[in-house]
C-alpha cells in the first residue's frame, strides 16, 4: 500500500531512507515528502564566537545542523587553516557537550573531542552539565535552531550555570511543501496512510492533505512519530491511527503495518515512554519529543518464576497472534463467515467500518442502540468492538472453557432458572438469562446483587468526572452493546457487593490428580491474581457453614457434586462456572500445576473462571483471560490490561493511601558497557510494596510484595519516607520510621548496620539531621536544591545537605511554601507521601486517596501565573496510577 511520509530525507547518508526501506519490508510502498527548510542565520556572529574561544567555557550542541553551521564557518580556506592550527585545540581544553551520537560524530569531525554523546535528551545532558560545571566559568556558547526547546537553557539558567545561546538556523515551511502533495495526491491517489514527523509538519500540511484527500480523508490511517505529534494531530481534529513506541523507523513501520492490516493498533501510554539516543535525522520539533529524563528501567519479575523480559515478550507477541487467530475464526464463525483465520476482506468488511483505535472519543451512551443482529452494519461496529461483541442471538460456542455442546434450552431454561429459585443454574454465558434472572428478580439468594449505577454513584463524586469519563471509555469498548442496553435500562451489571470474598475447596470435590495442597495453592494464587487488579480480597475459609462461603470451588466427572450439568469426559468442557457462586471443574481433564509444561493449567482455567464469578462475560479480545478458547499454557500469564479494566469497571479501581512512593535510582551497565541511570517507581503501605511500571501504566505483574523482600533490614511494617541524597558529593538512600533513619547499601541490597563514614544504624533523625523533629510525616530529597525536605504535621523543613543543617528560614508552613493554585484545594498537613516522579518531572504531595501536583518551571514558564512551588488542585491517585492493589494478608506471599 501506498504510504506518505512527511519529513525531510535523511541526511548525510547513503542509501535509501531507512523508513522507506523499513516499510517496504512490511510490503509497502513509501514516498517522502520534505516538510520543513532550514536557513542559516548568523553566520557571521557565529564565526566571531568560535574564534574567540577564551571568551567561553565550552561549546553545546543539540542538533546536528548546529554543527552544520560551524561548518559553513569554516568554508573559507583561511579560517579553516587557523581553526586546524590553533582555535580547535583552545577549545578542546573546554567542554564541548553533544546531546546525541550523531552530533558527536559531526563534531568529531571538526576535531573536537564531544563528551555527553550518551546523554540521549536534553534533560539528561544539562544534568550532566549541572554535575560539571560551576557557577563562576565564562558562559557556555549554544548555537541552536530557532524553534526553542527550554529544557536545557532552563535547567541551567536556574542551576546558575552561565550560558550564551546564537540562534544559527530558522525552521520554516518547506516552500514546494504544497506542489510536492498535489502531485503526489494527483499521480498516487490518496496513500492509505501518512505518517507526520513533527508538530509543524502536522501544522503545515493538514490543510492541503485534507482538502486533497477529500471524502477519502477518513479512510487513511494517521500515524504519530511520537506523543507530541500525535497531540498535534489531535489538537488539530485529526484520528490517530497508531504512534510509534519509539522514533525509530522500525517502530513507526511496524505501528503502520498494524494499523493498515488490523485496522486500529493498541494505544501507546505516551506518559511514560523514554527515548534511546536521538536520530540526526529528527528535526528541531522532534526533540521536543525528546524532554525526558533518565530511564525507566525493566522490572525484573519478583517472586514468580516467570521467564525473563525478552522470551516474555517473544512469548507473548507469539501467544496473541495464536490468540488473534483463534479469536478471529470465533468471530468469524460467530458472523456465518468460512471459519479460515485468515482475516480477508470478508472479515474486515463485516468487522471493520473505519473508526478511531486511540480511544479517545466517548460513545454516547444516549444514541440508541442498533438492534443486535445488525452487528455487520453498524456503525458504531469497529474492529475492538465486533470482538468484544456479544451477540445475544448467537449463542456463545463455549468449546472449552464452558458448554459447547449442551443446548442452550438444556441448561439455560429460564423456567428452571424460575424454578430453582436458588443462584444454582446461572450460566454466564448467556447475557439474556442474566438480564432475565436481573429483571424478573428471581434470584432468591442470600446473594447481593448490585447494580452497575449504584457502584458508579457509590464509588464516585462529582469531582471525579475524568475517572468517570475514563471508565465510561472504557465500557464503550469492553461491553456489547446488549450490555449498553441494560445499562441503559438501569438494570445494570451485577456484581459482588462486598469486597471480602470467601473461597473453599470443598471436600468432596477434590481433584484426584494434583495434591489436595497443590490445588488449594493454585485457587490461591488465581483469586490472588484478581485481587492484585481490583478492590477485592479472597480469603481460603475452611471453616465457616458451607452456605456463607462465597465461592466454592470443586471437581467432579460425569454427574457430579449434584450439579444439573453434567461433565461430558476427556476435552470439550473444562469447568462451569455460576455468577456470582460456585465453581466446578472436569476432573476428566489433565489439569496441571502451573508451569509444568503439558496438559490444562488449573490456574489459567481457575483464572478465567473465577472472572465469570465476578461477573465478567466471554471476552473475542485476543490477550483477554476471558477468551472462551483455552489456549495452550504460556507459563507467567497475566491479567492483560483489558482484563484489568473490565474487573475495575465492576468493582472500581484500586485506592488507599501510600507511606511512601520514591523512584529508586542507580546506575546500571549496559552490555555494551555503558553507564545509564536508570530508576524504577516504588508505592509502600505499610508492610507491602509494588513496584509502578510507568511505561505501561500499571503495576508489575505479581506485585504487592512484603517489604523485607524487596528491602533488606527496614523496618517490616513499613516506613515513613525515603530520600534518596543524590549529588555531586554523596550518593546516600535512607529509610526512615519513627525517630530513627537507616542508610541502605544498594550494592549489598540490605541497609548498613555501619557506613563507610562509620555511623552505625538505625540512628536517630535529630542526630543525623539536626533542627528536624521526628518522627516525620515524610521527605524526599530535591536534587534541584541539594535539600531534603522533611514533613511533620503542617511544617516543613528543608534541610541543606552540604551545610548539614537546616535552611534559612524553615520550618515553614506546607501551605506558605506550597501555596494552593485553586483556594482551599490543599492537603494542610500531615502528609502521606512526597515523592519526586522523574517520569512526569514533577513533585507529588500525597495524602488519603488524594494527591497534588507541585507546579514545577516547566508550568510556570507556560503559564507565569501559577505561583512558584504551587500546589495544582487535586486529584485521586487511582486516576493517575493504576491497579495498585491490596490482596488479603494471607495471599501475601505467595508465589508462581
Ligand atoms: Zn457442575
Ligand atoms: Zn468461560
Amino acid at each position: 500500500m501506498h504510504i506518505l511520509l512527511l519529513k525531510e530525507p535523511r541526511d548525510g547518508e547513503s542509501g535509501p531512507d531507512p523508513y522507506i526501506k523499513e516499510l517496504a519490508s512490511h510490503g509497502h510502498k513509501a514516498t517522502l515528502i520534505p516538510v520543513l527548510s532550514f536557513k542559516f542565520v548568523s553566520l557571521n556572529t557565529l564565526s566571531d564566537k568560535l574564534f574567540q574561544p577564551e571568551k567561553h567555557g565550552g561549546l553545546i550542541f543539540t542538533s546536528p545542523r548546529a554543527v552544520e553551521a560551524v561548518k559553513m564557518c569554516l568554508e573559507a580556506e583561511e579560517r579553516r587553516e587557523e581553526w586546524n592550527s590553533s582555535v580547535k585545540d583552545k577549545w578542546n581544553t573546554k567542554p564541548i557537550y553533544v546531546v546525541g551520537k550523531a552530533t558527536a560524530a559531526l563534531v568529531q569531525s571538526l576535531g573536537l573531542n564531544p563528551l555527553g554523546e550518551d546523554t540521549g535528551t536534553a534533560d539528561v545532558l544539562s544534568r550532566l552539565i549541572i554535575e560539571r560545571e560551576d557557577k563562576n566559568i565564562p558562559p557556555l556558547f549554544f548555537p541552536c535552531g530557532s524553534i526553542k526547546r527550554e529544557v536545557l537553557p532552563t535547567a541551567l539558567r536556574e542551576n546558575g550555570v552561565p550560558l550564551e545561546t546564537l540562534t544559527v538556523y530558522q525552521t520554516a515551511e518547506h516552500p514546494d511543501l504544497e506542489k510536492n502533495l498535489k502531485n503526489y495526491f494527483t499521480e498516487q491517489g490518496a496513500p492509505a496512510s501518512i505518517a507526520f514527523f513533527s508538530p509543524s509538519g502536522v501544522r503545515f500540511c493538514l490543510e492541503v492533505v485534507q482538502r486533497l484527500s477529500g471524502e477519502q480523508l477518513t479512510q487513511i490511517k494517521f500515524a504519530a512519530i511520537g506523543p507530541t505529534t500525535q497531540d498535534e494531530m489531535k489538537a488539530e481534529g485529526l484520528c490517530v491511527s497508531c504512534t510509534a513506541e519509539k522514533p525509530t523507523a522500525e517502530h513507526l513501520a511496524a505501528a503502520i503495518a498494524k494499523a493498515l492490516q488490523y485496522g486500529f493498533i493498541k494505544p501507546v501510554n505516551w506518559e511514560e515512554i523514554q527515548f534511546e539516543d536521538s536520530d540526526a535525522s529528527f528535526n528541531d520539533d522532534f526533540l521536543d519529543d525528546l524532554h525526558d529524563t533518565i530511564q525507566e528501567g525493566t522490572s525484573v519479575h519478583h517472586s514468580r518464576d516467570a521467564p525473563q523480559d525478552g522470551e516474555h515478550d517473544d512469548h507473548n507477541s507469539l501467544t496473541e497472534s495464536q490468540a488473534f487467530i483463534s479469536a478471529l475464526k470465533e468471530f468469524q464463525t460467530l458472523s456465518g463467515l468460512p471459519a479460515t483465520g485468515v482475516f480477508d476482506e470478508a472479515t474486515k468488511a463485516v468487522m471493520n467500518k473505519p473508526r478511531c483505535g486511540v480511544p479517545d472519543k466517548e460513545i454516547n451512551l444516549d444514541t440508541p442502540v442498533a438492534p443486535e443482529n445488525s452487528s455487520a452494519s453498524d456503525t458504531e461496529n469497529s474492529f475492538s468492538d465486533a470482538f468484544n461483541e456479544t451477540d445475544s442471538n448467537n449463542t456463545i460456542s463455549d468449546s472449552s472453557f464452558g458448554t459447547a455442546n449442551s443446548s442452550v434450552d438444556d441448561i439455560f431454561n429460564v423456567n428452571d432458572t424460575e424454578s430453582v429459585s436458588n443462584d444454582t443454574s446461572m450460566n454466564y454465558t448467556d447475557l439474556n438469562l442474566i438480564d432475565h434472572v436481573v429483571n424478573n428478580t428471581s434470584l432468591n439468594s442470600s446473594r447481593e446483587i448490585k447494580t452497575d449505577s449504584q457502584m458508579v454513584n457509590g464509588s464516585m463524586n462529582a469531582h471525579q468526572s475524568e475517572a468517570v469519563r475514563r471508565r465510561k471509555r472504557h465500557l464503550a469498548t469492553l461491553v456489547s452493546k446488549s450490555r449498553h442496553k441494560r445499562d441503559l435500562s438501569e438494570t445494570g451489571y451485577m456484581a459482588f457487593s462486598k469486597q471480602m470474598l470467601k473461597w473453599r475447596l470443598i471436600g468432596e470435590g477434590y481433584s484426584s490428580q494434583l495434591s489436595i495442597e497443590d490445588q488449594r495453592y493454585i485457587f490461591r494464587l488465581a483469586f490472588r491474581m484478581w485481587s492484585e487488579v481490583s478492590p477485592l480480597e479472597f480469603v481460603e475459609d475452611t471453616r465457616s457453614p458451607l452456605e456463607d462461603v462465597d465461592i466454592r470451588l470443586g471437581f467432579g466427572t460425569g454427574r457430579h457434586l449434584g450439579c444439573n450439568q453434567r461433565f461430558d469426559g476427556t476435552g470439550q468442557e473444562f469447568a462451569h462456572a455460576w455468577f456470582l457462586g460456585d465453581i466446578h471443574f472436569d476432573d476428566d481433564e489433565h489439569f496441571t500445576a502451573p508451569n509444568a509444561g503439558s496438559g490444562i493449567s488449573l490456574l489459567k482455567v481457575a483464572v478465567h473462571e473465577i472472572g465469570h464469578v465476578l461477573g465478567l462475560p466471554h471476552s473475542y479480545r485476543a490477550g483477554s483471560i476471558m477468551q472462551p478458547s483455552y489456549l495452550p499454557q504460556e507459563s507467567g500469564f497475566e491479567m492483560d490490561w483489558m482484563d484489568r479494566k473490565a474487573i475495575q469497571h465492576l468493582y472500581g479501581g484500586c485506592n488507599g493511601q501510600f507511606n511512601t512512593a520514591f523512584d529508586w535510582i542507580r546506575k546500571e551497565k549496559t552490555p555494551y558497557g555503558e553507564v545509564v541511570i536508570r530508576f524504577n517507581t516504588y508505592f509502600l503501605r505499610d508492610g507491602w510494596y509494588w513496584l509502578y511500571e510507568n511505561r505501561n501504566n500499571r503495576t508489575r505483574y505479581g506485585d504487592p510484595v512484603a517489604l523485607q523482600v524487596g528491602w533488606r533490614g527496614i523496618p517490616m511494617d513499613g516506613v515513613d519516607a525515603y530520600v534518596h541524597v543524590w549529588s555531586r558529593k554523596r550518593d546516600a538512600v535512607y529509610f526512615f520510621k519513627g525517630a530513627q533513619f537507616w542508610r541502605y547499601d544498594n550494592e549489598n541490597d540490605q541497609v548498613f548496620r555501619q557506613d563507610p563514614e562509620g555511623h552505625r544504624y538505625p540512628r536517630l533523625i535529630s542526630e543525623g539531621f539536626p533542627g528536624v523533629f521526628s518522627p516525620i510525616d515524610t521527605a524526599f530529597y530535591d536534587r534541584r536544591d541539594s535539600r531534603i525536605y522533611f514533613f511533620k504535621n503542617t511544617l516543613v523543613y528543608a534541610f541543606d545537605v552540604e551545610a548539614n543543617s537546616l535552611a534559612r528560614g524553615f520550618p515553614k508552613n506546607i501551605r506558605v511554601f506550597f501555596p494552593p493554585v485553586v483556594s482551599g484545594d490543599h492537603p494542610d498537613g500531615n502528609i502521606d507521601a512526597a515523592y519526586f516522579s522523574y517520569t512526569h518531572n514533577a513533585i507529588f504531595l500525597l495524602k488519603g486517596t488524594r494527591f497534588w501536583q507541585v507546579v514545577g518551571s516547566r508550568d510556570r514558564w507556560r503559564r507565569p501565573f501559577l505561583p512558584r512551588n504551587g500546589l495544582l488542585p487535586h486529584k485521586e491517585v487511582d486516576q493517575h496510577w493504576f491497579d495498585i492493589c491490596n490482596v488479603h494478608p494471607t495471599a501475601l506471599k505467595l508465589t508462581r
